[in-house]
């Protein structure tokens, strides 16, 4: 089943029932696009998140880990431009009192993308052809600005209180740490910072499950390059992200490389390419790979006391680095991931089964034991027990039939199940079933991690 094919909402049930997403608030009547993360949840955003970090620190031995604060001083994002630029274009529908962002209605039905156009240019086409929108006639109102950043403040007295943000990216609290990380770690260009981190917008028009939100987890990299040689990083790190997606198990026709046109590029960039998915509502942004050029670092060098730049010995130069930046949602990516694994598979005529296929490395649970019957759990908790210490992470269920146990195991992208039986007390085996195929294989107890590393995608 293709992607577009497949019913948002079933999904989002799917979720809720099973422990991986719940309506935030809930008992207060939610709060508007806001959503927690269950139990199961959290167990694949780790595993997302395990995965990034090996990708583009740990495996990158020039890439060094990094974790700045959620709220930083308010110079930061005067000199950085989020202060003049972080804004987007609103128009409102006074029939209806609704706020609609103007470059996204232009954009839904020309098909066409609006970066050229002026807010005039925009706002006279948008009262002129579009004279009915959102089920409302209409009678627009000029477009205004709002900036995304939330504001928040610290300090007891009212009067001193300092006005500052909530980050709408984490790239920044890795540039005004640059002199410290490359003294400290002694590294030598090009070398990369890359960090996880919550990042805040107060987007304008959010939806679509977690797809937009204004409070979303973001995974980025900043590697710093010679300016001559900012190309080859970049090419390098849209393979790089291209390969990262399709190694966490997404199907690579869900994908499609963008390339950004010069007039849309943003204002600190000299070139942009995003890797796009297609999901049940269309295609859209999933990662960004940007050249940021030198645009950050001499903006911090420009209006801060310090000045951020790298004197390379071999050319007895002093250098401000070009910044390659790779950039995910960990949220987005995490739907992503469910909507391409998610699928509805007709065992027979009157059997069908839900299945989470998702990649091994991501599963909430690798593998779940089964006692057949309740006098022998406590055999089957050893072995889970043991399996987790082995860092395979397990789960244990012993209610309801065996056939029962599989579908809620299906249902969850759990990769094997492991039978405990009448027989295994004697014949020291277990009944081993995979996911996928549903074949199943008996193997002694003392086999099962290596037959677990052999037949899975551990990687
Ligand atoms: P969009 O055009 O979708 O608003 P963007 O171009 O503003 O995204 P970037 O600033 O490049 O996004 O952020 C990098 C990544 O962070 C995006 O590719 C996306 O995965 C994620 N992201 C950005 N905004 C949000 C959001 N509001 N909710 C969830 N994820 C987000």
């Amino acid at each position: 089943m293709k992607n577009k094919d497949k019913d948002m909402n079933e999904i989002i049930n799917h979720l809720k029932t099973f422990g991986f997403v719940f309506q935030s608030s809930e008992i207060y009547g939610g709060l508007s696009n806001t959503w927690d993360y269950g139990p199961l949840g959290i167990l694949l955003i780790n595993n997302i998140k395990k995965n990034w970090w090996k990708k583009f620190i740990t495996l990158e031995s020039k890439n060094v880990g990094f974790d700045s604060k959620v709220i930083l001083n308010s110079k930061v994002w005067q000199s950085s431009g989020h202060l003049q630029n972080f804004a987007d274009p609103l128009i409102e529908n006074k029939i209806n009192n609704k706020r609609y962002r103007a470059d996204h209605i232009y954009e839904e039905i020309t098909k066409q993308n609006s970066s050229s156009l002026t807010d005039q240019e925009l706002e006279k086409w948008i009262k002129e052809n579009v004279k009915e929108y959102d089920n409302s006639k209409t009678d627009w109102t000029e477009i205004k600005h709002f900036n995304l950043m939330f504001k928040t403040a610290q300090g007891v007295v009212e009067q001193t209180k300092n006005q500052l943000y909530l980050r709408p990216e984490t790239a920044q609290g890795i540039f005004i740490n640059f002199n410290n990380v490359q003294r400290a770690m002694r590294l030598k260009l090009p070398f990369g910072i890359g960090q996880i981190g919550k990042s805040f917008r107060n987007e304008v028009t959010p939806g679509n499950f977690i797809f937009r939100t204004r409070e979303f987890e973001q995974m980025e990299l900043e590697y710093f390059t010679f300016p001559n040689d900012d190309e080859n990083a970049y090419k390098y790190y849209v393979e790089k992200s291209k390969n990262f997606i399709l190694d966490l198990g997404i199907n690579k026709e869900s994908i499609r490389l963008r390339i950004h046109s010069e007039d849309e590029l943003a204002h600190y960039a000299k070139a942009t390419t995003d890797i796009e998915f297609e999901f049940p509502f269309g295609w859209g942004e999933l990662m960004g790979i940007a050249n940021r050029t030198d645009f950050d670092l001499k903006a911090h060098n420009k209006f801060s006391d310090i000045e951020l730049k790298y004197f390379d010995q071999e050319s007895n130069q002093t250098i401000i680095p070009y910044v390659i930046e790779p950039s995910v949602g960990v949220d987005r990516l995490m739907l992503a991931i469910i909507v391409d694994s998610f699928c509805i598979e007709q065992i027979d005529q009157k059997d069908s089964r839900i299945i989470m296929k998702l990649d091994y490395k991501l599963c909430p649970y690798k593998v779940c034991v089964l006692p057949l019957v309740k006098a022998q759990s406590l055999q089957s908790k050893k072995i889970m027990e043991y399996l987790n210490e082995n860092d395979i992470e397990t789960n244990f269920d012993e209610s309801g039939s065996i056939g029962k146990r599989y579908r809620r195991q299906d249902a969850i992208g759990t990769f094997w199940c492991i039978t405990y039986d009448y027989d295994s007390d004697i014949d020291n085996s277990v009944t081993i079933r995979n996911r996928d195929t549903m074949k199943q294989e008996r193997i002694k107890i003392d086999q099962i991690i290596d037959y677990i590393n052999k037949n899975s995608n551990t990687k």
